[in-house]
């Protein structure tokens, strides 16, 4: 599965836009969390990666703004296993392991509509996903 950010103005909120793309593609669409109110909306979601192509175009063709979310990276170098950033994970996706490494479950992330662990890090060492999701949507050329 692959993920999609979903950006929807406030002009097409109220547009039940994914319902219809899962009709028409026929295809699964993950709802993994949403932000929805009657200014706009943010939904993170996960497709089959076999229709990544074809959900992007449909989602864009209707108005919504589609970034692909590229998640956190952590510096090991630079991480002094304070256990801020696992604190703070909305969704438990950071652990400290027994030998005092950060593990970070790229399954669990949100990604760029977070980023709690990278304001909470006294060393950067984590690199922030709103970064990589600006570099992501810069490259793709769909
Ligand atoms: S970006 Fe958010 S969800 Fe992802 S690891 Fe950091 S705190 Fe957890
Ligand atoms: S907040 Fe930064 S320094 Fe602290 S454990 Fe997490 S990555 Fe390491």
């Amino acid at each position: 599965m692959a993920r999609v950010l979903l950006r929807f103005s406030e002009s097409i909120v109220e547009e039940p836009i994914i319902a219809q793309i899962i009709l028409e593609l026929k295809i699964p669409i993950n709802i993994i969390t949403a932000h929805v109110d009657s200014k706009g909306g943010e939904v993170l979601a996960e497709v089959p990666n076999e229709a990544l192509d074809k959900v992007i175009k449909a989602f864009r063709q209707r108005g919504a703004v589609v970034s692909l979310p590229k998640l956190i990276e952590v510096d090991s170098e630079k991480c002094i296993s304070c256990g801020a950033c696992v604190t703070l994970c909305p969704v438990e996706s950071i652990k400290i392991d027994e030998d005092k490494s950060v593990v970070f479950d790229k399954e669990k992330c949100i990604g760029s509509i977070c980023s709690a662990c990278v304001d909470a890090c006294p060393t950067r060492a984590i690199k922030s996903p709103k970064q990589n999701n600006a570099e992501a949507a810069a490259n793709c050329k769909l």
